[in-house]
């Protein structure tokens, strides 16, 4: 059928060295539609077939899932091309054309949604392909297969019910193995699965291949929103409205007997980035059984002594692959009758070490440049390099040792079904999913696990693939254990492990043991260090380190952190020992008695700061004043409350109403922050003592430190200034005490959005400015960060919000409070430097926000900080602001 022109077009034709589209393409055409498209007009040995456009699948969303006017024309002209091309007929006895149908949205998706393979196949079809092929046995095969695959996708079986007939047969025929099956029991298991469709479903197996192809088009479709689809969308933050294309191929055959089979290589392995091809494959099987971690394949080193000639050519096709796409691919191939195919080529997930490391590499082979290797690697996922490994001291045995398949090591409870590791995760419990095999249900229980533990699959499977994107230290294929799910355990050479038994996993070497080991901190590598300085030579914004302890505060400054940005004192007054003083402080019936309590805190504060100002030497240190509501200290239970009686010699009633006296009913909007010191200025004379007095010291020590004293919840300007001028008071008299010159920065927590609103106000009294975009983020919003956890997952669940405000800066809502108040504190001071230490301060989307802004520095926890070092450097990468 003609097309008229402004019809819309929704067929995209590749093959014969021709594409109608390319990888530029991949939002129209989705990312295996696009790079088909691609690898056919560079000749890559690609089997022919059309890419169905999201745009498609979207109209079928807006039209009440119904196929947009013009798409079954459109279908069956391309078919009528495919059909030219391969020189065989859909539908046809003698020489049938077969097709697979795949999904593939502009996002890789792996596994989420759905495929049919074999699809054409009848009872009139089969033969043609039997008499084709010479081999009745694949004919069969290939037939069962798909209605199997028919049944399971479009048809909605339980793919359980089909598995379990195959188990009988194979029991029936006393073999072990798919592969074992005859040609008759082949022929019984086509009956025996479409009666089973017909009895699950009322209808019977459709025989017509255009109504196969048809229904098999629209169940890709749906696969978009199936569930663990959308749960994999939530967790990875991809939009709900791109819809997925579809690619209807012709079929090549990976099961023809000894010389097919089928494979998935990486150009260099996404564990280790180690610059050799990775990968596995099966003789004479097709491409789910490798996928899907049904059987365990043999690695793709093999191939070189089955079939070196393929090998051969697979290496030269990835070698030119990767050179095209200056990127690791990640592809699959089949060999038919010693053919080599490639069906899809994608840029590979990889673990963050093997990111790391080839991005430096690929710099060195000059394949990317500096700007492109930094930009590649996900900030986030830095966070699995820097996460602990065991304890090399550790005495548990190792019990049974699988895969490596993402680096690693992870302790926890061993749960056995995804929705036990969630709810035991809510509870705060820390898992390990252990499962023969993870499926693409299990998408939300690995993601709240430590690590995932399979018996089955290889290193391409499910879970090794899923794991690795999630950076979660993963063991797969460990054979020497036996996973009940049903009886929740697992049993390992005789002896159990059941639910709520602690195991401890190392993705890194693929051992299991039972019991808890002892994580230690990583190292790290060369290449890591190579990145690390590429980022600093490239970032405008500092990044400083969130650290109460002097154990932080080294740890910060071995990750690179230029100071510290957020010392929160309160932290230091826990311990025993302090905790009495403060109380004391608190229960002091005057000032004198105070005073008293306080002049015992002083010196402690003092040598913690000596502490963390000596590993910080040289740098900033910011200490912020006491800030949270002073009930936190006051014991609560009536145990507790006797207790502190005793120790303070008080009648336990005195002790109880002064407890009493001290609840809010919102205590973070009640007495906190600058607010205690305005009522109780000795805290504050108490506080910047211990800092100053501890810089003076030091610098007699001929050790340097810039103390920067914050206040924290100012929302006036007034609360600032008297604050202030307390602050300077004490300063000053300690300076003078200590007879040296010493330099200190008095500023101010922009957190409360009065402050944000007249930054100009408050910049006339602050020295600096720091934005606590976690108080920022509760009162703009009106979320108590304590009570958020009770709704925040419905607005997340629903698209109300898409992101955890209190992860991911609110740009559009808070982020304008932080846009106000820089713009407004540099119009009073336009030099004034402005950081930010709420969480944000470690998130890369939030990095480049605080980039864009203009702000001087991000503080962020210790472990977050080479995060935030990439992320600024990528921030200042993608706007050009310096180049590399
Ligand atoms: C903030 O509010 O963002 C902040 C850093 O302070 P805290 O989390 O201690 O309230
Ligand atoms: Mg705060």
């Amino acid at each position: 059928m003609k097309r008229s022109k402004h019809k819309q077009n929704y067929t995209y034709f590749f093959g014969a060295g021709k594409a109608q589209g390319s990888a530029k393409m991949k939002s129209l055409l989705g990312g295996k539609g696009g790079n088909l498209a691609e690898m056919t007009s560079l000749k890559f040995p690609v089997p022919p077939g059309f890419t169905i456009s999201t745009k498609a699948c979207l109209n079928y969303y807006d039209q009440d899932k119904k196929f947009p006017v013009g798409l079954v024309d459109q279908i069956h002209t391309s078919m009528a091309q495919l059909e030219k091309v391969m020189g065989k007929h859909f539908g046809d006895k003698s020489n049938p054309l077969l097709v697979s149908v795949r999904s593939g949205a502009a996002i890789s998706m792996p596994g989420m949604m759905d495929t049919v393979l074999n699809l054409g196949l009848n009872d009139r079809t089969v033969l043609g392909l039997m008499h084709k092929s010479g081999n009745p046995r694949f004919a069969f095969d290939a037939y069962r297969r798909f209605i199997q695959m028919f049944g399971n996708v479009v048809l909605g079986v339980d793919h359980a019910a089909f598995e379990r007939i195959l188990l009988d047969k194979k029991r029936e025929n006393t073999v072990t193995s798919d592969a074992e099956l005859n040609e008759e029991a082949l022929k019984e298991l086509v009956v025996e699965f479409k009666h089973l469709i017909h009895r699950k479903t009322g209808e019977e197996f459709p025989e017509d291949p255009f109504e196969q192809l048809r229904a098999s088009i629209e169940a890709v479709f749906a696969s978009w929103n199936n569930e663990r689809a959308i749960i994999y969308r939530n967790l990875k933050h991809i939009p709900h409205d791109l819809g997925t294309a579809v690619n209807v191929q012709a079929m090549v055959f990976g099961n023809l007997g000894n010389d097919s089979g089928t494979g998935v290589v990486f150009t260099r392995n996404p564990s280790t980035g180690e610059r050799k091809l990775f990968g596995e494959f099966l003789i004479n099987a097709q491409g789910e059984d490798v996928v899907a971690g049904i059987r365990t394949p043999q690695s793709i080193d093999k191939l070189n002594k089955v079939m070196p000639k393929m090998y051969a050519q697979l290496n030269m096709l990835c070698a030119k692959l990767e050179k095209h796409y200056k990127d690791m691919q990640d592809v699959e191939f089949t060999v038919e009758d010693k053919k080599l195919y490639l069906l899809q080529t994608r840029n590979g997930a990889r673990t963050a070490h093997a990111a790391v490391r080839t991005a430096v590499e690929m710099v060195a082979e000059k394949l990317i440049n500096k700007k492109q290797a930094l930009i590649r690697v996900d900030a986030a996922g830095l966070d699995q390099l820097l996460h602990p490994g065991i304890d090399p001291s550790t005495k548990l045995t190792v019990v049974a040792r699988g895969l490596p398949a993402s680096p690693g090591a992870a302790v926890g409870k061993a749960v056995f079904d995804a929705h036990r590791a969630i709810d035991m995760s809510n509870d705060g419990i820390k898992v390990v999913l252990v499962r023969a095999e993870t499926s693409p249900e299990d998408v939300g229980g690995m993601a709240v696990s430590q690590g995932i533990l399979t018996a089955r699959g290889g290193m391409t499977s499910h879970a090794a693939v899923v794991g690795r994107g999630m950076g979660k230290p993963c063991v797969v294929g460990c054979q020497e254990i036996y996973v009940d799910e049903k009886a929740r355990s697992f049993s390992v050479n005789g002896s159990q492990v059941k639910e709520g038994d602690f195991i401890t996993i190392d993705g890194s070497t693929g051992s299991v043991m039972k019991g808890k080991a002892t994580l230690v901190a990583p190292k790290l590598s060369k290449d890591f260090k190579v990145l690390m300085r590429w980022a600093d030579e490239h970032r405008v914004l500092r990044v400083r380190a969130n650290a109460d302890t002097p154990r932080d505060a080294a740890v910060a400054r071995n990750f690179g952190a230029e100071g510290i940005g957020l010392c929160r004192t309160e932290h230091m007054f826990f311990g025993d020992d302090r905790l009495l003083y403060i109380r004391r402080m608190i229960m002091a019936k005057d000032e004198t008695e105070r005073k008293s309590a306080l002049s015992k805190l002083l010196p402690m504060q003092k040598g913690d700061f000596k502490e963390i100002f000596k590993e910080m030497k040289g740098l900033p240190v910011t200490v912020r004043l006491l800030d949270p509501p002073l009930h936190e200290f006051v014991p609560q239970t009536e145990e507790d409350i006797k207790k502190l009686a005793g120790q303070l010699k008080v009648p336990v009633a005195t002790v109880r109403a002064k407890a009493q006296a001290l609840q809010e009913f919102n205590p973070m909007l009640g007495h906190r922050g600058c607010r205690i010191g305005i009522a109780y200025p000795e805290v504050i004379v108490m506080q910047v003592r211990a800092i100053v007095e501890a810089a003076c010291e030091l610098k007699k020590q001929g050790i340097h430190v810039i103390p920067e004293i914050m206040v924290p919840l100012v929302g006036h300007v007034n609360e600032l200034k008297a604050t202030r001028k307390v602050i300077v008071e004490a300063a000053e008299k300690a300076i003078a005490k200590h007879k040296v010159r010493l330099k200190y920065q008095v500023g101010t927590m922009i957190e409360v959005p009065r402050a944000a609103v007249t930054a100009d106000e408050i910049a006339k009294e602050a020295e600096f400015f720091s934005f606590g975009t976690n108080d920022l983020t509760q009162m703009a919003f009106g979320f108590s960060r304590d009570d958020v956890g009770r709704f925040l997952p419905f607005y997340l669940e629903q698209g109300i919000i898409d992101r955890d405000p209190f992860v991911t800066l609110d740009q559009a809502g808070v982020g304008q409070f932080v846009r106000q108040g820089v713009q407004l504190g540099r119009v009073t001071k336009p030099n004034l430097k402005v950081g930010i230490c709420g969480e944000h301060g470690g998130d890369p989307a939030s990095v480049e926000f605080c980039h864009k802004t203009k702000l001087n520095y991000v503080s962020c926890s210790p472990y977050r900080v080479p995060i935030a070092r990439l992320a600024a450097a990528q921030a200042a990468a993608k706007d050009g602001l310096k180049d590399g």
